[in-house]
């Protein structure tokens, strides 16, 4: 992919430790440099050109070479490059951005916390639930529910939330209570012979069993992500939401939408829960909330929560939480300019639109010999690999194919990301009808090469 006499390469190699990288295959293998943008297209250090069908870490809404964004921070950094919000200090950028989220989001959601990232993003809501409980005279009141294959980020609460074995094994996690409830997706959890309704109905007698052996009186928080993307592209089945919204509401249970790649019209709609019918208590935004050109997340709450929070007067009576860069100025001046673009160029009506066309396009991938699942909804997509359609029996071990896919999507000239064997699109929002077609025709073109690479290395 690169060479390794260069000495970005080497210099790589010989300095660094790669997040979700495997440390000593990097070593062999080296990177690949990125070095600019435009459009939907990233350019490696050697120019050759890929579609970024991932949108970086599915986040970058306006495509990578967005003039006004830079404008933004550039403004910023002369105005006041950087200041705080601790004791009572404010700047106008974080104050126009948490007024302009809490007119975005669904009604209810009316006060705002910012973070770096998304990880920080779901600690900060672990840790709001807690003071809340506690504020509320129920210190007991401070279990999780989560579910198997979400992703919540990694730090040491947010990865407890996280329901995938990479993040936990090695790291003595989950380090808070919490308990992952089955997958919602009815492909791969549901059993053999089960409806889609049945499943729906499954699921929900699980949640109702867990909370009434746990108790109610021990559980503070039920969090997911409407349309589970990072462990795999998972919609979840038909009355899901509406199902467990009624259980949380009626056990008094905080109800938090992970909205950090649904979030700003990734699923066709404004939110994935308004996607899906449901109200939740707790919003987490982030990726697309400035296309990442700036690393921002925020946590959009209700007045109760915060009435809660605020009324905690008893003890020491300060939310003794908060991060030197929450609420940044340059990153909070580039999220408010990066949505008055999604709302300009009515880039979600443009997702609602193209994801039709992802959709659709992808969809003849349904009968093609290695394609077990065709999943997503607006310009999210999940295609999962299999090595027997009929029993979907998977390939052993899992992720080899999926590995060499997303390889062979590199040599295409288009960035995709494996998850285990499903291939996840989620590109840009500003694509065009060419682009869709572009990203369809080169994802044919990858399953029918990974194809012969499983028949020529006998992987089934
Ligand atoms: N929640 C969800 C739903 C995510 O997809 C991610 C990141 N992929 C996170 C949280 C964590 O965000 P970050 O990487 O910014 O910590």
């Amino acid at each position: 992919m690169n060479k390794l006499s260069n000495s970005l390469a080497q210099a790589d190699i010989a300095t660094s430790l790669h997040p979700y990288t495997n440390a000593r295959r990097h070593e062999e293998k080296g990177p690949l440099v990125i070095s600019r943008g435009k459009g939907i297209h990233v350019y490696d250090e050697h120019g050759k050109e890929y579609i970024e069908a991932l949108a970086g870490l599915w986040s970058v809404a306006v495509g990578f070479d967005e003039p006004r964004l830079v404008e933004a921070a550039h403004k910023q950094m002369q105005a006041l490059p950087y200041y705080h919000s601790f004791a009572h200090k404010a700047h106008e950028p974080s104050i126009r951005l948490a007024e302009k989220l809490v007119e975005m989001t669904p009604q209810g959601l009316d006060r705002v916390f910012f973070t770096s990232s998304g990880s920080e993003a779901n600690d900060t809501v672990v840790k709001m639930a807690w003071y809340m409980n506690n504020a509320l005279g129920r210190p007991e009141k401070k279990k999780f529910l989560a579910r198997i294959k979400g992703y919540h980020g990694i730090t040491v609460a947010s990865g407890s939330l996280t329901g995938l074995p990479y993040n936990h094994m090695d790291f003595d996690l989950p380090a808070i209570p919490v308990h992952h409830l089955t997958c919602p997706h009815h492909y791969r959890f549901g059993h053999e012979g089960e409806s889609e309704a049945e499943f729906t109905q499954r699921l929900l007698a699980e949640a109702e069993e867990v909370i009434l052996r746990e108790g109610p009186e021990t559980i503070a928080g039920f969090i997911g992500e409407p349309l589970m993307a990072a462990g795999g592209v998972m919609p979840p089945p038909a009355g899901y939401w509406k199902g467990i919204e009624a259980l949380c509401r009626k056990h008094d249970i905080l109800l938090i939408a992970d909205e950090v790649i649904n979030g700003f019209g990734r699923l066709g709609s404004s939110f994935g829960a308004v996607h899906y019918g449901f109200t939740p208590d707790i919003m987490v935004l982030s990726k697309q909330l400035t296309s990442s050109y700036m690393p921002l997340a925020a946590v959009v709450f209700s007045e109760k929560v915060y009435d809660a929070i605020a009324d905690n007067t008893g003890r020491i009576g300060t939310f003794g939480h908060g991060f030197t860069a929450s609420g940044h100025p340059v990153a909070t001046a580039v999220g408010l300019e990066n949505l008055k673009i999604i709302e300009e160029r009515d880039l979600m009506g443009n997702a609602t639109r193209m994801g039709a066309r992802l959709q659709e396009g992808l969809r003849q991938y349904a009968d093609h010999p290695l394609v077990g699942e065709v999943r997503g909804a607006g310009l999210i997509a999940g295609l999962e690999l299999v090595a027997d359609k009929t029993s979907k029996r998977a390939f052993d071990p899992v992720g080899k194919v999926g590995l060499a896919a997303f390889e062979i999507g590199h040599e295409e000239g288009m960035i995709i990301r494996n998850v285990g064997d499903t291939l996840a699109l989620c590109p840009p929002l500003i694509v065009t009808e060419g682009d869709i077609d572009e990203i369809v025709a080169r994802m044919g073109r990858i399953l029918d090469r990974t194809q012969d690479h499983v028949s020529k290395e006998g992987l089934v």
